[in-house]
């Protein structure tokens, strides 16, 4: 019998499984240049269904990658919400068409409907132009991690073994070991990742089953290119505009229907799209609702609302997506009273893939900075702290949201009851749209000296406002002077650099800036930059000469912005009072993921000092 030999390689990181986690992380590795490979066990990419709500943050995100421009050109962007209810007719009628997003801040005030396969193919054709392909037909089979503290706190070290299985390879040539500094498990709700340590999933499975069916309507309904929410005496239903001319219904369905009384578990032979699409038929009298094209994608599925107890294992090895948390994508419970009786099911908008694409962006930066050896192993745990804090908040939301809308409604007869204005106002927070995601103070997130910058929160990504660069007098959006390449950002508010006072003030910081110990010599690597310095000044465009600003505080003529009007004087000049920073200026540390990090006075710069010392490392 002929012995084989296993193929030995090595990689930086490996991802385990290409959805929307696996995928966001691999193309943010990539373009930090990091040595990233990619396997799913999937033969083939997916073409349709899944998610498909994209939210106003991850919009943001997206774009801080250069990927939001082709989404906004392929989705159908969804701005109003309708709720239909029961009329005295016995069909439905509407009661309230309000906006879907209310969060002031958003850059994008939408939802970007569009279905996972064309959101998966804007990050492929991303990696694909870095040099990074998904490897197909490829699944794990084994996962080790030494036990061997010294290879394990060594950051250059390769302490994870993984045995890769090819599926469509022959016999000899399937089984190749590889040796990873880290491995990220974005392997879905049923992952084998997180199966192989043993961690734990906790929370509760939802008690809704839902048929889902993709189709290109033909309909007299009013409301279908608005999100719909519709409760009628036959049911619940909930209809989302989609790319091109499609929709998107979700039918809650009876459990008689579609559970198999043997095995307690849906059972997808017990109904078809068919069935789906009549049961939404008749929920949406007296409205005609059919379909014109194929049905493009359907399902029935239920799923629950869990967190695993760990999202890391020694920070060599993590879970991201589906893999650690699982949101029911559109339901609540089932409520017996509701102030919209239409509401059985108010969804937060699509938290599932929205939250996997976050995971990834919280995480690749920091696993980018630890393998340049830029920063401590210790900034990993702060993956854990931040998203594990962040997916419990929001399974919380969704039980408080699914708990408000199963209270009696606010009548004469009932006092105590809940308004539908509050119902909405809790949906509308700018929580479901991510743009409140907060992370708590830790080694990247400072606590002190919140008052110089209110605008700016410290744990909260950078709200979007329009400065002018002053070479030019060109509008620029402060977060897309943002964008994610592992730099971080220090925006240098002056204050009034043409007073005369001020600018001594400038001048004396930019001089605390420069000694040896100031975190922008210590960690400073030559040829590679760790921080990007962008100085926003309260002057004129005007009177503003850029050339007196200190060259620290002008790298290239590109760097330096006033706060005032564009030249037609149509928007911008209130920047320093919308983000709450006053005359004295400011400092603010911006992470590589748009999130403040760190305040400080113009004079007291040795609070960056403190805050890069506590995570980022002296080059070797
Ligand atoms: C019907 C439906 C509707 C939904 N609607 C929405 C919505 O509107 N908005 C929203 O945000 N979310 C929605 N979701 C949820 C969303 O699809 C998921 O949250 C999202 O896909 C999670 O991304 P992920 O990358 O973590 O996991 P997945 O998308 O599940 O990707 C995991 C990948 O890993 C691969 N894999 C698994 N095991 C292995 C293994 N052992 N080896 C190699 N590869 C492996 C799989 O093939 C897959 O490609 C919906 C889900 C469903 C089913």
């Amino acid at each position: 019998m002929p012995v084989r030999f296993a193929r030995h390689s090595e990689v930086d990181v490996l991802i385990i499984g290409a959805g929307p986690a696996g995928l966001m992380c691999a193309n943010a590795l990539a373009n930090a240049r990091v040595n990233v490979r990619i396997v799913d066990q999937r033969a083939f990419k997916i073409t349709a269904g899944y998610g498909d709500g994209i939210s106003p943050r991850t919009i943001e995100l997206l774009q801080s990658y250069g990927l939001a421009e082709r989404l906004l050109k392929e989705c159908s962007q969804i701005h109003l919400a309708a709720f239909y209810n029961p009329s005295s007719t016995g069909g439905i009628e509407l009661t309230k068409r309000t906006s879907n997003i209310t969060a002031p801040s958003a850059r994008y005030p939408f939802e970007a409907a569009l279905h996972q396969g064309a959101i998966q193919d804007i990050f492929l054709d991303s990696m694909s132009s870095l040099g990074v392909e998904v490897e197909r037909s490829t699944m794990p089979t084994s996962i080790e991690l030494s036990k061997n503290e010294d290879e394990l706190t060594d950051p250059t070290s390769y302490p994870v073994r993984v045995v890769l299985q090819r599926l469509d390879q022959s016999e000899d040539e399937q089984e190749e070991i590889v040796h990873a500094k880290f491995v990220i498990g974005g392997d879905g709700a049923h992952s084998w990742t997180r199966k192989q340590f043993d961690i734990t999933m906790d929370g509760e499975q939802s008690d809704a089953i839902w048929g889902v069916v993709d189709f290109v309507p033909d309909t007299d309904f009013p409301d279908i290119r608005n999100k719909c929410l519709a409760q009628s005496n036959y049911g619940s239903m909930f209809l989302l505009p989609r790319e091109e001319d499609r929709v998107r219904a979700y039918v809650q369905l009876e459990d008689r229907d579609v559970i198999n009384p043997v095995t307690g578990r849906v059972d997808k032979d017990r109904m078809g799209p068919e069935e789906i699409l009549q049961t939404a038929q008749k929920s949406l009298k007296p409205y005609k609702l059919t379909r014109k094209s194929e049905f493009l994608w359907w399902t029935i599925y239920s799923v629950g609302q869990r967190v695993a107890s760990k999202f890391s294992i020694k920070n060599r090895i993590f879970v991201a997506g589906d893999a650690c948390h699982t949101h029911s994508p559109k339901a609540g419970k089932r409520p017996k009273f509701s102030p919209f009786p239409g509401l059985v099911t108010m969804e937060l908008p699509g938290q599932g893939m929205n939250a996997s694409i976050n995971d990834s962006h919280n995480l690749a930066w920091k696993v980018a900075q630890v393998i340049r050896g830029w920063a401590d192993m210790s900034l990993l745990s702060t993956y854990e702290s931040e998203r594990r804090k962040f997916a419990l908040e929001l399974i919380a939301f969704d039980k408080m949201w699914s708990t408000l809308v199963c209270e009696k409604p606010l009548t004469e007869q009932n006092s105590d009851g809940v308004s539908s204005e509050h119902v909405l106002k809790t949906f509308q927070t700018d929580f479901t749209s991510g743009i409140g995601i907060h992370y708590h103070p830790s080694v990247v997130v400072n606590d002190t000296y919140q008052e110089l910058a209110s605008g700016l929160v410290l744990g909260k990504r950078v709200p979007p406002y329009k400065f002018m660069r002053a070479a030019d007098g060109r509008p620029f959006e402060l977060q897309d002077l943002l964008p994610s390449d592992s730099l971080f950002k220090l925006l240098v508010f002056t204050g009034e650099f043409s007073d005369p006072l001020q600018q001594a003030r400038v001048e004396s910081m930019v001089a605390d800036l420069q000694k040896p110990q100031s975190f922008l010599n210590r960690y400073a690597t030559p040829g590679d930059s760790r921080f990007d310095v962008i100085t926003i000044s309260k002057d004129r465009k005007d009177k503003f000469d850029f050339l007196q600003l200190p060259t620290l505080l002008r790298s290239h003529w590109s760097k330096a912005f006033v706060d005032d009007t564009d030249p037609t004087g149509s928007f911008g000049g209130e920047g320093y009072s919308y983000f709450g920073v006053g005359s004295e200026g400011a400092l603010v540390a911006v992470r590589p993921d748009g999130y403040v990090g760190a305040i400080a006075p113009l004079d007291r710069a040795e609070v960056l000092d403190a805050y890069f010392a506590s995570f980022m490392k002296i080059p070797a």
